[in-house]
């Protein structure tokens, strides 16, 4: 069969790898463009949010070019994301696509489920269940390696002496990845793509800002929906750290319910917890931000997203509190990336500035003290 999966960010290097090993043939969908969204706004809800308007514009795409499964996440709420699929396979109905969406729910949720649809995508590949979790197995190496390595790329990004060096170093390590055909080879060449990026030539004299980057899970890990924020944060010489990656994401709601620690975090600021997406969240993390000494947050927030307006509410309160500034960055069809530059360097003006007075205050105090 033609298999086809959502586009989020570079893992879809190890989901094409999946398919391909799992005996299908794999249509890889394209990074979401200018194309993909007006595709999908024009088949959407008028309010529904940008993560449904750029996947349904992904599956349209992929559909053109002949996909007949889609394989997906599904979820168990409290937000709408749960029942996405349920949509767009509707919708794909409704526009004479014959693509079937197969939403793997989380295990812990419904372990029959889940089962059910890994035997259905081994059986129409032809696969054997010991095959089906070897190719498993390597997939979830490949993600971690992924997840890594574009972490290193943003920690070192803004230490670069050529700008664009990391991030050629970047795709040439993911190269690397996708080459690899074991767990053996993915973890050799994540060894070897570590390299890469570290023979990127850097000034160490440096002291960038540190930034965590916050938000619901889509716009947060696909660069093409947040307009390559955190290249553009760090080739401004700013450091980012994202709360979210594939792998800690699956990983948590997979294997590990880490989700009551956040809550014990967010909890002064919020009684009803969970909220729904990332928000609980986006308000314990900016804490943690905090706590890890960072100069700032930045929170991206689809337009219309329940989850993150509620957290944006309090997120003033959690700023004051722990003296961390945070810029909120709703994400829609309008937005474009010179409107996101301009704050982003209006956001990084600020931190530079609370910077210095911070650093003279100390050196005042300092002196008395003498
Ligand atoms: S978290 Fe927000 S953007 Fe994501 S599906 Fe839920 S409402 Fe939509």
């Amino acid at each position: 069969m033609k298999v086809s999966f959502p586009h989020m960010g570079y893992s879809y290097l190890a989901f094409k790898w999946m398919v391909e090993h799992t005996g299908h043939e794999c249509i890889v969908p394209p990074e979401p463009s200018k194309r993909t969204l007006d595709l999908g706004v024009r088949h959407s809800p008028e309010f529904a949010c940008i993560p449904f308007k750029m996947l349904m514009g992904t599956y349209l795409e992929v559909a053109e070019m002949g996909a007949e499964m889609i394989i997906t996440s599904g979820s168990n709420g409290p937000c709408r994301a749960g029942l996405y699929w349920v949509m767009h396979q509707y919708l794909l109905e409704e526009l004479g696509q014959p693509v079937k969406i197969v939403a793997l729910e989380p295990p812990l949720c419904d372990m029959r489920d889940f089962i059910g649809k890994l035997r259905l995508i081994r059986k129409t590949g032809g696969i054997s269940t010991k095959q089906l979790i070897w190719v498993l197995q390597v997939t979830w190496e490949k993600v971690k390696a992924i997840d890594e390595i574009e972490r290193h790329s943003h920690e070192i990004r803004p230490y670069e002496i050529g700008k664009g060096d990391t991030t050629r170093a970047f795709w040439q390590a993911l190269e690397m990845i996708d080459a690899a055909n074991s767990i053996n080879e993915v973890r050799l060449a994540y060894r070897e793509a570590l390299k890469v990026l570290d023979a990127v030539p850097q000034d160490n004299s440096r002291n960038p800002l540190k930034v965590g980057i916050i938000g619901e899970i889509y716009v947060v890990l696909e660069p093409s929906a947040n307009h390559y924020m955190q290249i553009m944060l760090g080739e401004m010489g700013v450091q980012t750290d994202r709360s979210i990656y594939l792998s800690g994401y699956t990983k948590k709601t997979t294997i590990y319910d880490l989700e009551g620690d956040l809550y014990t975090v967010a909890q002064p600021y919020l009684n009803e917890a969970p909220i729904g997406g990332h928000g609980a969240n986006s308000i314990a993390e900016t804490v943690l931000y905090s706590r890890h000494g960072y100069d700032g947050v930045v929170q991206l927030a689809p337009f219309s997203c329940i989850p993150e307006i509620v957290a944006k509410s309090i997120l003033p309160t959690v700023s004051r509190d722990h003296d961390i500034p945070v810029l909120t960055l709703f994400i829609d069809e309008q937005t474009g990336k010179a409107g996101v530059q301009t704050r982003l360097e209006a956001f990084v003006d600020l931190m530079e500035r609370r910077r210095e007075v911070k650093q003279k205050q100390s050196t005042i105090a300092r002196r008395l003290v003498i």
